[in-house]
């Protein structure tokens, strides 16, 4: 596993970007142009040597290192990066709704974790980040 440091972390979002402008993740009614398949097998690539990727983001496929501010669900799977991250309220209304999936103890846990944000003078509609 190689080290990353910010420059090195730098360069390495400003090319994830770059792969992803040029169309890597295209849609389906575009089809999948060589180019694109060329381009979405360098970011595999790219992910596969660098253990220090989490993972792509669930709502727009950024790719999410670690180390990022980003959001991973209570149970571990989904992650979503800093502008995909749902806010502190957006997650209070999914447990409040029952929408949440989670068990008692995953939502005691929340509500803990919700107060003492609260208690600190953090707001709801601050993005639940943590650092992936
Ligand atoms: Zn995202």
């Amino acid at each position: 596993m190689c080290e990353i440091d910010q420059e090195l972390r730098t360069k390495l979002r400003a090319a994830f970007d770059a792969l992803e402008s040029l169309g890597a993740y295209c849609t389906p009614d575009k089809g999948f142009a060589p180019q694109s398949i060329a381009i979405e097998n360098a970011i595999d690539e790219l992910v596969d040597n660098l253990l220090e990727v989490v993972g792509h983001c669930d709502g727009c496929t950024a790719i999410i290192l670690v180390g990022d501010q980003g959001h991973r669900c209570h149970d571990g799977e989904a992650h979503l990066c800093a502008a995909c991250a749902y806010t502190w309220g957006e997650v209070k209304e999914q447990w409040d709704k029952d929408e949440h999936g989670g068990d008692e103890t995953d939502h005691a846990r929340f509500v803990t974790a919700y107060d003492a944000h609260i208690a600190a003078g953090g707001k709801p509609t601050d993005k639940m980040l943590r650092t992936m």
